[in-house]
């Protein structure tokens, strides 16, 4: 059941007489609490909701005058999750991105939000395609969606990574004729330093929190092969200059050693999957005080759709990833990203939540849990004055914005509770507001 902010107004004005706090209220009581950086629950606790923010937490907090009461029973709140990795405008079929408009473009996206906020992801780090309107719909309650931080469209070189054009497509030297998924505004082709200047700054023109550059070959194109190295050191120099400009920060796509040393040399602050990552690699990346944003879903389960080539490349980064996830461990280093990176296959985007439990093979309950919390919320706050939302996310804190999940079962004892949303989550609200909320009253 879908709740608006409107259905809780209504609530309020009958409550307004006798209310001494702010009009939207709403008390969650006796939930045991994963606060987002602890290693345990904190029992018998309840929340007080005000506006936006957590306004208190404690035990048997005083009912009066609050507009809404979520009974608990018990259950565990945990902060609303984060995906540091998604492509909300890019969940339709390869074959059917080709042939698209805008308005099929815009209709995939509007459907997959709802569903991915559904899954309690309150928060997600859009990694590439053109997600400013869905984002202004989302915070203005025309869409039930996530926090979107909006990378706009990827750099990609000619040749590169996002370069979806056909082989019989007329060279760039002859044409200027745009292919479907730069026209939408997903993705720029461009090459030397001027063109990435322009390509980043239009992305931030049009509200990026980040920038995305494609520094090497990946496993969903045709035409890169995952050893190649995409751009030349001066073009991503220009466009970290760019985002510094804008006193933001560039994620670069990227799996094997040559392109992650060049992003890292030249100002990265965010290694998108790395599965080849080498140990000195790691060493650097450490030393830079950069994030690995890695993930599992995409490589566990390879998209539909994909031809041969792609699949064996799908396959190559699978096979890199318990490498680099050990090395991760071997090092105890803590700025890992949680994200999925699912593209144009919606139904393997519905099991975004198997992210939490592919990762137990190499990481606690807990380490996992932080990861999509309080971890991913410190690699977004990497967007400084670009963060397109004021207020703390990925914790259960006073004062913190209210993202949060009524999880029935302890998801520090079993994740595979979080793979089940429908069943499993009682209660969903973001930014103050009930989404989902399937307890007794
Ligand atoms: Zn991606």
């Amino acid at each position: 059941m879908l709740y608006k902010k409107t259905v809780i107004s209504s609530l309020i004005l009958s409550a307004l007489s006798f209310s001494s706090l702010a009009a939207e209220s709403v008390l969650i009581k006796d939930v045991k609490i994963f606060d987002g950086t602890t290693n345990g629950l904190t029992s018998n606790m309840d929340v007080l909701v005000e506006g936006n923010t957590i306004k208190s937490i404690g035990e048997n907090l005083d009912q009066q005058g609050v507009t809404s009461v979520i009974q608990g029973e018990g259950k565990t709140l945990t902060p609303g999750f984060i995906d540091a990795h998604v492509h909300l405008s890019l969940q339709l079929g390869f074959g059917e991105m080709m042939v698209a408009d805008e308005y099929r473009f815009a209709i995939g996206q509007v459907e997959e939000s709802e569903a991915m906020l559904m899954r309690g992801f309150t928060t997600a780090r859009d990694m590439g395609g053109n997600t400013f309107s869905l984002k202004k719909a989302i915070d203005s309650d025309m869409v039930n969606g996530p926090r979107i931080y909006p990378s706009g469209g990827v750099l990609t070189q000619t040749g590169g990574h996002a370069d979806y054009r056909m082989p019989n497509s007329l060279s760039k030297l002859h044409t200027n004729d745009p292919d479907p998924f730069v026209r939408g505004g997903h993705t720029e082709i461009v090459d030397g330093q001027s063109q990435v200047l322009t390509g980043a700054r239009e992305q931030l023109r049009k509200g990026a929190s980040q920038v995305k550059i494609l520094v090497g070959g990946g496993a969903a194109s045709p035409t890169d092969p995952l050893d190649v190295t995409q751009f030349l050191p001066e073009e991503v120099d220009v466009a970290v200059r760019a985002a510094d400009n804008w006193n933001t920060y560039v994620a670069a796509h990227v799996y094997n050693n040559h392109g992650i040393r060049m992003a890292l040399d030249n100002g990265v602050k965010s290694i998108e999957h790395a599965n080849f990552i080498s140990e000195e690699n790691l060493d650097l990346l450490i030393e830079k005080d950069a994030w690995l944003s890695v993930q599992t879903l995409v490589y566990i389960n390879t998209p539909a759709g994909v031809n041969e080539s792609q699949k064996a490349k799908f396959a190559q980064a699978f096979d890199g990833l318990d490498n680099t996830f050990s090395l991760i461990k071997k090092k105890g280093y803590k700025k890992i990203a949680f994200g999925t990176d699912v593209i144009a296959d919606h139904s393997l985007m519905a099991r975004q939540n198997e992210e939490f439990t592919n990762r137990t093979k190499w990481f606690s309950n807990y380490e996992i849990l932080r990861q999509a919390t309080s971890g991913n919320a410190a690699l977004l706050e990497m967007s400084g004055p670009r963060n397109p939302y004021e207020g703390k996310l990925g914790v259960v804190k006073e004062g913190a914005l209210a993202d949060l999940i009524l999880v029935d079962g302890n998801p520090l004892e079993d994740l595979s509770v979080l793979t089940n949303p429908t069943d499993n989550f009682d209660m969903i609200m973001k930014n103050g507001t009930i989404y989902k909320n399937t307890t007794q009253d």
